[in-house]
């Protein structure tokens, strides 16, 4: 007999507890080998004072179990309450996050028949670190983190995946037209890293067309990666244009751990209504068995929902003929037809290899002479561009020389029109001929500490082996 695979579950908030039911109906149905521990998370969890939603002690059975099998909870209003999801990702390393969008015509409704793409989702950095800070009255920041290790970690699992499902292309979508130095770092690890894989078609699309291909003709799209929070947007349209966004699981895949999820939230007006589509779970937990190598059980499951599908028992949210079934009644109809394939749509067939795997290849990252060569300054103030500038001369050491002033990123000094919208935050850029002491950048900062000038934060300027390492003003 096989061992039995501890897991922990969680069943959430809103339409949670409903969709978890059916989706351990159909486990258990199923003969999966399961041991559950079931944990306490999200609303109630927060609203007792844990501002992680998450107990402490849930963390022994996550660390110990390394699977979980989580329903959506429901974040509450207002401030202070931190992202369970980003937490647990973080937390767990879950670098990858894995979406398979694919339709069901003609037996679930969509305008995109021949749909069937992967969306590999960068898990753990991009504008989702959630680095904020309101700076002045007038602006507030987000720091968008993107690392030459974590673009190369993830671009190889989409590459890998790609390999392993007999995938035939890989899409890269990123915003490198704009964003040179953060997108346009993923773009060439991704160039890079597809040399390496002669046998899949490789193409990269910018975000904003990408995505308008993407809902128009997904048919000619198999796997694409991107950082993530272009997958957090582009795989909720996909899992919607597929026919519900009720029909999509995810994987969240980390070296040390995993998490298994429906991508939609709680749904918290359909809670208590037997009326949640349980499908994104429930495909979800099939993941999760190919993920602890129970591929036949996976299996079953997988085709006995394909079955049930075909069959027309359907739930409301995709149920354009006759009555719709509650989730409990379509869970039962899928426990009922465990052990049947369908005869329309594809049956799967998971087994053992398909099982992740992933060797953790060393990042390619170089060692590089990196030199600092300036610094920019940000400054609040209210004054005009000239007499700012005129100020911040004043105050100024003679080893730095300020080279321009831009405004919400547009250069206003010098050279600039008086018609220029600026608000009251400001960044003035200060270069040097040769390489910069930071004992210099210290002394400029206590100058116009001296002066008056309000100076809100710095960055640092660096060259990498003489190369520019900061966007041109
Ligand atoms: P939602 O995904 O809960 O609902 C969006 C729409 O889709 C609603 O019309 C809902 O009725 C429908 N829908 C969602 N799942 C369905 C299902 N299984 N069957 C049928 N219809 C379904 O998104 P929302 O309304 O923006 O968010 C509600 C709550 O969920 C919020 O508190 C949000 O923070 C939380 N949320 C949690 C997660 C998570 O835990 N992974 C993810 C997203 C949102």
């Amino acid at each position: 007999m096989t061992k039995k695979h501890p897991i922990t579950v969680a069943e959430g908030d809103g339409i949670g507890p409903e969709i978890m039911d059916a989706t351990l109906h159909i486990l258990e149905e199923a003969g999966a080998e399961l041991e559950i521990e079931k944990i306490e998370i999200g609303e109630k969890v927060y609203l007792a004072g844990n501002p992680a939603g998450m107990e402490e002690n849930a963390w022994d059975s996550l660390l110990r179990t390394g699977v979980f099998l989580k329903a959506p909870i429901t974040t509450p209003q207002g401030g202070g309450y931190r992202s369970l999801n980003v937490t647990v990702r973080t937390k767990l390393g879950l670098y990858a996050n894995i979406r398979p969008c694919v339709s069901y015509s003609p037996f679930i409704e969509t305008k995109h028949p021949n749909m069937d793409v992967v969306i590999v989702r960068e898990n753990e950095e991009d504008l989702y670190v959630g680095i904020e800070y309101r700076q002045t009255p007038d602006v507030s920041q987000a720091l968008k983190l993107i690392s030459q290790p974590a673009s190369e970690r993830i671009v190889r699992y989409a590459f890998e995946y790609a390999r392993r499902y007999g995938r035939k292309k890989v899409t890269a979508f990123t915003k490198d037209n704009i964003l040179k130095m953060s997108d346009g770092l993923f773009h060439r690890v991704f160039d890079e890293i597809a040399e390496e894989y002669p046998d899949i078609e490789n193409e990269h699309w910018i975000i904003d067309i990408g995505a308008a291909k993407l809902a128009d003709t997904p048919e000619n799209f198999d796997v694409i990666v991107m950082p993530n929070l272009y997958g957090d947007i582009v795989s909720d349209v996909a899992a919607q244009i597929t026919g519900s966004v009720g029909l999509v699981g995810t994987a969240n895949i980390g070296e040390k751990g995993a998490m298994f999820e429906a991508i939609h939230g709680s749904a918290p007006r359909l809670a208590g209504q037997n009326g949640a589509n349980p499908t994104g779970l429930i495909l979800a937990s099939v993941l999760m068995l190919v993920h602890i190598h129970q591929p036949e059980a996976a299996s079953r499951i997988h085709n006995a929902w394909l079955k049930t599908i075909e069959e027309g028992i359907h739930t409301k949210d995709i149920c354009k003929k006759g009555t719709p079934v509650g989730t409990k009644e379509f869970a039962q109809a899928v426990a009922a037809r465990l052990g049947q394939k369908p005869d329309t749509l594809k049956a799967v067939e998971y087994s053992a290899s398909k099982a992740e795997t992933w060797a953790h290849h060393g990042s390619k990252v170089t060692s590089t002479k990196r030199e600092l060569v300036g610094v920019d300054v940000y400054l609040y103030s209210h004054d005009a561009v000239e007499t700012l500038a005129k100020k911040i001369k004043e105050a100024s050491i003679p080893s730095l020389k300020l080279s321009a002033i831009t405004n919400r990123g547009g250069r206003v000094w010098p050279g600039g029109i008086p018609d220029t919208f600026c608000v009251d935050h400001w960044r003035c850029r200060f270069e040097t001929d040769g390489a910069l002491k930071p004992q210099e950048i210290a002394s400029l900062l206590q100058s116009f500490a001296d002066s008056g000038l309000d100076v809100i934060k710095t960055e640092n300027l660096y060259s990498f082996d003489g190369k520019p390492g900061y966007s041109h003003v």
